[in-house]
């Protein structure tokens, strides 16, 4: 999955109506402004500190970076900007509109003199997975081979218990666990990073609140869902991602968990239905497209309940607005 993300990525710009997919950023600037909103209110809050960072994990056109360090900006909160990027084709596209920020192939690198305000909107879904299977023997780790021209998935022959952590019994042959050893290192090396220099991390995607079994991997080409063993490196892979782990390793570094809330719920609670009737008011012609994008951005049956949003924060700084309504 790494290698194949890693070809598909550094090929192309997947993203838009004539790409493979499209994400909330590129629906509309509201999104990206009620992001830059968030950010400006958690850092008012806190006083409005000096050397701020903004950084963000994968920020594909950078367009909601642009229209979150604008909303930003009108707030008088300037942070220099890092993006943690590895694709050189979509570097370029983020050069075209921020040619001031700093790229980083890891997180390694990021400053370490100030408060990180951390964006990821459909990155960790880009992460590679590691699937486990039950069968009689225990747990075995999903492998990959070659079936003559197509790749099959097969149960290795030896049992890995040690990696999926925790005893796990009393499943059913064939069950699916899925764990993400990227995932849960660089969201630890973040939680360090916040827990040390201030800042939030915002997680937007989809997944699950709960530990959960089954297969989510999935591909996706030109909008339509095809199978991950269909030309690997040529279709976005993704995997739905685990909250549940981010959020336990987060608080073990003492920082606090806000969510997950639905994505329409959290944008609705942060003003998009204002901020959609003042686009109306302002650019009438456009009043069709605004509400389109504010139904695809908010509404249960689009974006609203897959995707959700996740915040963690050092105890230290303000509690964040949009989680007061519970848990999705
Ligand atoms: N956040 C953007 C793009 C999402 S697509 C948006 O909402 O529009 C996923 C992004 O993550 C792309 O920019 C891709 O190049 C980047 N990416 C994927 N795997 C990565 C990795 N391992 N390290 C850094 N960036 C990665």
């Amino acid at each position: 999955m790494a290698i194949a993300n890693e070809h598909y990525y550094a090929s192309k710009d997947p993203l838009g109506e004539e790409g493979d997919f499209v994400t909330a950023p590129e629906i509309s600037q509201m999104f990206g402004e009620i992001v830059g909103i968030w950010l400006a209110d958690l850092w008012l809050r806190k006083g409005s500190p000096d050397h701020c960072h903004y950084v963000e994990l994968g920020p594909g056109r950078g367009t909601l970076a642009q229209d979150a360090l604008r909303s930003l900006a009108k707030f008088g909160c300037t942070p220099t900007i890092h993006f943690v990027e590895t694709s050189p084709v979509l570097k370029a596209k983020q050069a075209l509109l921020h040619p001031e920020a700093i790229w980083h192939d890891d997180i390694g690198s990021l400053p370490d003199d100030g408060p990180l305000l951390v964006v990821a909107n459909e990155f960790f879904d880009a992460l590679p997975i590691e699937q486990f299977v039950a069968t009689s023997g225990g747990w075995r780790r999903q492998m990959v081979a070659r079936d003559r021209s197509k790749f099959v998935a097969v149960a290795s022959a030896e049992v890995a218990e040690d990696r999926i952590g925790g005893s796990m019994s009393g499943f059913p042959d064939g069950t699916i666990l899925e764990r993400s050893p990227v995932s849960v290192e660089l969201a630890g090396h973040l939680a360090n990073r916040l827990a040390k220099q201030g800042g939030t991390l915002l997680i937007i995607d989809y997944g699950y609140a709960r530990p959960g079994t089954g297969s989510t991997l999935q591909a996706v080409k030109g909008h339509m869902p095809i199978s991950p063993f269909d030309s690997p490196g040529t279709s976005d892979l993704t995997a739905h991602v685990d909250f549940h782990t981010l959020a336990n390793i987060a608080r073990n570094r003492l920082l606090s968990v806000h969510g997950p809330a639905e994505q329409g719920q959290w944008l609705k609670s942060l003003g998009i239905d204002q901020r959609a009737e003042a686009l109306i008011n302002a650019t009438p012609k456009q009043a069709d497209n605004i509400r389109a994008a504010h139904q695809r951005l908010t509404h249960a049956d689009e974006m609203g309940c897959l995707f959700r949003v996740m915040a963690a924060t050092p105890i230290d700084w303000p509690e964040p607005e949009g989680f007061s309504y519970g848990e999705a």
